[in-house]
C-alpha cells in the first residue's frame, strides 16, 4: 500500500541499473545468502571537476562533464563563495573539521550560539536549535515531541525522514491525502470532537506536518488553509522548510514569506542547511520553551557531536550574503535569478508540451515520465548529451508515476538552461514523452 511505501526512498542520478541493483540485494535477502555477481554498491560516485557544482558533475561511470540538473544547490552556495569560502576556511583552520563532543561536552563554541540566534532571526522565530544532519533533526525531534497517546497527522508524501521520526515516537499516526487540505479537516474531525479544549480530547498532543516544497512533486504547500485547519482543532503545526528555505520569498524566508503567513502561527519550524545553503545539518525554531526543551531532552543535542564549525560558518556566511549583510547585493540578485531561473525554465517546458508538476517559484520541477521503463532510457540518453537528471520511480513514487526531477539553481545560466532544453526536447521526443499519450494519472 502507498501508506506503507510513504517517504521517498531511491534516487538514481542516471543510474539505469540502479533497480537492478536493488533486486539483487532483495534476492540476497530472501535466500539470505550472497550472490557471487551482486554489484557492490549503489550509486556510482559522483565527483566535480573544478568547483563549479553546477556544470562539472562526473558521474564515474560516464566521464564527461555534465551540467548538473540534479543537486539542491538553490542559490549556487554549493560551490566556492567570495564571502562564504574564505570564511569557512578560517574557520576549519581554526576550530578543525569537527569539535569531536557534543553539545552539552565541549562541543558548543561560540559559533554554535551564534548561528543558533542567526537561524532563529532568519526564519522568524524567538530560537533556534541546530543539528549536524537534516534527516537526524526529523527523526531525531519527532520522538523527543510526540509519545503514546499523541496523534501525528502527516501528509502522505512527506519525506522519509519524518515518516521514520513519527514511527519511532511511538505516537498514533494517521495520513491525510498530499496537500489537501479539506482531507485533513475530515481526518481531524474523525479524531476529534471539532472544539473541544485540548485537555477532554482523546489525544494528549496532536500535530500536523507538512513540507514547504514537496521535493518530488515541486510543489508549495496549501499552508494557510492547513494552519486554519490546525487552528480550528487546535493541532500543532510542524513545517519542513528543506526545499523552501532560502529558496523561495523575497529575502529568502520560505514559504511563509512567500504565502503570507505569520510565522507565530507556525509551531515548530525545521529546515536543513543542505540545500539553499550550500552547507549540512537542520534546524528547528520555534519558542523560546520549545527549544529549551529540546536542549535539555533530545538525545541527538546531548549524545551526538555538534554540527562541523565550517559548515556552521558556511551557514552564517550564506545568510548574511542573502540578506546583503556582507556589505553586496548578490543576495537580491541570487533570490531574483533563482525565482526567474525556475519560472523560465517550468515555462519553456510547459510549451514543448511536458507535463510539468509543482508551482510556479518552485525551483523543482518534476518531468512526468509515467512508465516507470522509460526511466534508465531517459536518464541514460541525457547524460549522453551531457545533461545530468535525477529520474524517480516506485517506491519513491506509486508505480505508473515515474518522473524525473530537475533542480535549477541561481547560478544556472540562461545559455545552460537553454542547453538542457535542448537536450531534453530531444531526449523526450527520443523515449517518447508525449502528453497527447494515453495519460496513465487519470486510469
Ligand atoms: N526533509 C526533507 C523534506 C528532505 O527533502 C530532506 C532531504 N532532501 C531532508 C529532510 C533531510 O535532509 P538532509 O539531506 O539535509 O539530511
Amino acid at each position: 500500500s502507498s501508506n506503507n511505501l510513504q517517504g521517498y526512498a531511491p534516487i538514481c542520478l542516471g543510474l539505469e541499473d540502479f533497480y537492478i541493483r536493488r533486486l539483487y540485494l532483495r534476492i540476497q535477502d530472501c535466500f539470505n545468502r550472497p550472490i557471487a555477481s551482486a554489484p557492490d554498491a549503489w550509486f556510482d560516485v559522483v565527483e566535480r571537476y573544478s568547483n563549479d557544482y553546477n556544470k562539472t558533475l562526473k558521474l564515474t561511470s560516464n566521464t564527461s562533464r555534465c551540467l548538473n540538473l540534479g543537486s539542491y544547490n538553490y542559490l549556487g552556495f554549493a560551490a566556492s563563495d567570495e564571502y562564504c569560502t574564505p570564511r569557512a576556511i578560517q574557520t576549519l583552520k581554526k576550530y578543525s573539521p569537527s569539535t569531536c563532543s557534543s553539545r552539552v561536552d565541549g562541543g558548543t563554541t561560540l559559533l554554535h550560539n551564534e548561528l543558533e540566534e542567526c537561524v532563529a532571526n532568519f526564519v522568524g522565530k524567538p530560537a533556534a536549535i541546530v543539528f549536524g544532519m537534516g534527516y537526524v533533526t526529523n527523526s531525531a525531534i519527532l520522538p523527543v515531541l510526540m509519545g503514546k497517546g499523541g496523534l501525528i497527522v502527516s501528509d502522505s508524501l512527506n519525506h522519509n525522514s519524518i515518516v521514520n521520526g513519527a514511527r519511532g515516537s511511538g505516537a498514533s499516526i494517521c495520513v491525510f491525502q498530499h496537500n489537501t487540505p479539506s482531507h485533513l479537516d475530515e481526518v481531524l474531525r474523525e479524531q476529534i470532537a471539532e472544539g473541544q479544549p485540548r485537555t477532554r480530547r482523546p489525544w494528549k498532543k496532536i500535530i500536523v506536518i507538512v513540507e514547504g516544497i514537496y521535493s518530488m512533486e515541486g510543489e508549495l504547500c496549501k499552508l494557510p488553509e492547513i494552519i486554519a485547519i490546525c487552528k480550528k482543532y487546535k493541532a500543532y503545526t510542524y513545517l519542513d522548510e528543506a526545499h523552501s528555505i532560502g529558496a523561495v520569498g523575497k529575502s529568502g524566508r520560505g514559504v511563509c514569506e512567500l504565502l503570507g503567513v505569520d510565522t507565530a502561527d507556525v509551531d515548530i519550524m525545521m529546515g536543513t542547511f543542505t540545500k539553499s545553503f550550500g552547507s549540512c545539518g537542520g534546524y528547528i525554531a520555534g519558542s523560546k520553551e520549545l527549544i529549551q526543551y529540546l536542549k535539555y531532552t533530545c538525545p541527538a543535542h546531548l549524545y551526538a557531536t555538534s554540527i562541523s564549525p565550517p559548515a556552521a560558518e558556511q551557514i552564517i556566511s550564506a545568510i548574511k550574503v542573502i540578506l546583503g549583510e556582507d556589505g553586496s547585493n548578490r543576495g537580491a540578485q541570487k533570490l531574483a535569478r533563482i525565482r526567474e531561473n525556475s519560472n523560465f525554465f517550468r515555462s519553456e517546458l510547459q510549451k514543448m508540451g511536458f507535463e510539468v508538476l509543482g508551482d510556479n517559484d518552485s525551483p523543482v520541477m518534476p518531468i512526468m515520465l509515467y512508465n516507470p521503463a522509460k526511466i534508465p532510457a531517459f536518464s541514460r540518453e541525457c547524460l549522453k548529451q551531457n545533461v545530468a537528471v535525477v529520474t524517480v520511480a516506485f517506491p519513491a513514487t506509486p508505480l505508473l508515476l515515474a518522473r524525473a526531477r530537475i533542480c535549477i539553481s541561481a547560478s544556472h545560466t540562461r545559455e545552460d538552461m537553454l542547453k538542457a532544453l535542448d537536450v531534453i526536447g530531444r531526449v523526450g521526443d527520443l523515449v517518447g514523452i508525449n502528453t497527447s499519450l494515453l495519460n496513465l494519472r487519470s486510469c
